[in-house]
């Protein structure tokens, strides 16, 4: 047996015997109800939150392993292996607390917590409390193994995941960073590549008012990271709607009406909605709505105006910003008009743009710089999330495929996203699990209603990330 056989073995057998306290703590712990709310004193995303971070602290340190609040923002719980020294380098298993709100149609109560056909039903069950306790219990298996470890090991809990990674700025602010590490956050058997995210934000003065049809407002989408599937715009004219509201109306996918007593008509549009990582697999109402308005008798600086918002909204791959590319590891660059608005004056679109991994990010920006020069559109802002991208040959990589392997016999290769992970918060960190290949494709994910996961497969994400750890704190 090699030198990992026997202490895997021991870690599997300790995991089996715990199983009935895995399982209940991890119900209990799901049926705290951490949605982000409002800040408390100690609780600065709510109260709920502050009550899962103490309740994974107090099960750890009844455990023995060392914990540390950190004001409610975030915690840890550590394994420090007998003999080596208190500063020895950290890895870090990185998950968080908070959850989104549940959200109508489930068949289970969504705080609940409920075993029916072998599966846990809850909010958060997988993103991400479930695979918190699987890792919190992983490093328990190494303490009562008394694993011979080179490092420490430690479990990172943020509570601000879902709403704006405060936690993990307030905690990195305050304490080390590991070495190493995966968050529980995404799908087996790891992503080691994420792009860039960039929110561009072009601007322009308003649509000056002509003697013909006059577009008052414009207005789509809620957020830059998702495919606008409303817009609408309000316009004005000196002629009477007939003619106008006869010829939107044949347009799918338009609805017309008359408001102020017919002095405006408003136009609405009607698109699907998709993420905005993968902004092809939805139709921009934004598009569909300044198709519509082409069709109409405008001013002519309008038709300008609108015919390049037209081309920008329909474009997904960057061309039409002057952007467009792709590498080989995580393919093609896509970019998203989630938020348009035209009014008081002024016209702001918003872009989400996911560049390749081996992009720089200040070459993206002078190449849209370039790209929108002659478009009377100004670049007013342009925030940047740089890329995650942890090489196929680096240890952190090989070790966790490794693990992963052994336990499943699954051999599909690592993945990249064009979404963004809790592990980007990492210095030298992935997403691992928490979902597993052969989940029935009919249950709920994470944000969806009836969320679950098989009580087996938290048993065996415990199991793999107890082994996991264990390698990479003896690399
Ligand atoms: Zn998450």
């Amino acid at each position: 047996m090699d030198k990992h056989t026997l202490l895997e073995n021991e870690l599997s057998a300790w995991v089996e015997l715990h199983r009935a306290e895995i399982i209940e703590t991890t119900q209990a712990f799901l049926r705290i109800p951490s949605v982000g709310g409002t800040s408390a004193p100690g609780a600065p995303f709510g109260a709920e939150t502050r009550q899962a971070l103490d309740f994974a602290l107090s099960l750890a340190e009844t455990s023995g392993l060392a914990v540390k609040n950190l004001d409610g923002y975030a915690a840890h719980a550590e394994y420090c292996a007998p003999g080596i020294p208190s500063d020895a380098p950290i890895v870090g298993a990185l998950a968080h607390v908070d959850v989104v709100p549940p959200g109508t149609g489930w068949t289970h109560p969504p705080f609940g917590a409920e075993i029916e056909g072998g599966k846990i039903y809850a909010r958060g069950v997988l993103d991400d409390k479930g695979p918190a306790m699987a890792a919190l219990w992983a490093i328990l298996a190494l303490k009562s193994c008394a694993a011979p470890l080179t490092r420490r090991v430690r479990l990172i809990l943020g509570a601000n995941e879902e709403s704006g990674f405060e936690c993990v700025k307030h905690y990195f602010a305050h304490e080390e960073m590991p070495v190493t590490g995966f968050t529980p956050d995404a799908m087996f058997p790891l992503v080691h590549a994420e792009k860039g995210i960039v929110n561009a934000v072009l601007t322009r003065a308003a649509l000056p008012e002509g003697e013909r049809i006059h577009v008052v407002s414009l207005s789509g989408g809620q957020r830059p990271n998702m495919v606008p599937d409303t817009a609408v715009a309000i316009l004005k004219s000196p002629a009477p709607w007939a003619a106008t509201v006869a010829r939107l109306n044949a347009v799918v996918g338009i609805h017309t009406e008359e408001i102020n007593g017919g002095e405006h008509l408003t136009i609405a549009a009607q698109g699907i909605s998709a993420h905005g990582s993968t902004p092809e697999a939805g139709v921009n109402a934004v598009g569909i709505l300044c198709d519509a308005l082409l069709l109409l008798d405008h001013h002519e600086d309008q038709v300008v105006i609108v015919q390049q918002i037209h081309a920008w909204a329909e474009d997904t791959t960057g061309a039409a910003l002057g952007i467009a590319g792709q590498d080989e590891v995580t393919g093609p660059l896509t970019c998203n008009l989630g938020v348009a608005e035209i009014g008081d004056g002024q016209a702001s679109l918003t872009f989400n743009i996911r560049y390749p991994v081996t992009w720089n990010s200040e070459d993206l920006r002078r190449r849209l710089v370039t790209g929108i020069a002659s478009s009377g559109w100004t670049l007013s802002s342009f925030t940047d999330q740089p890329p995650l991208y942890v090489p196929l040959d680096d240890p952190l990589v090989t070790t966790l495929l490794e693990v992963y392997r052994a336990e499943t016999g699954d051999q599909t290769a690592p993945m990249t996203m064009g979404g963004g992970t809790y592990a980007r918060a990492m210095a030298n960190g992935v997403a691992f699990g928490p979902e597993f290949r052969d989940k029935d494709p009919h249950d709920g994910g994470p944000h969806e209603k009836d969320e679950c996961w098989p009580v087996e497969h938290l048993i065996r994400a415990t199991k793999i990330y107890a082994k996991a750890l264990a390698r990479l704190a003896s690399l």
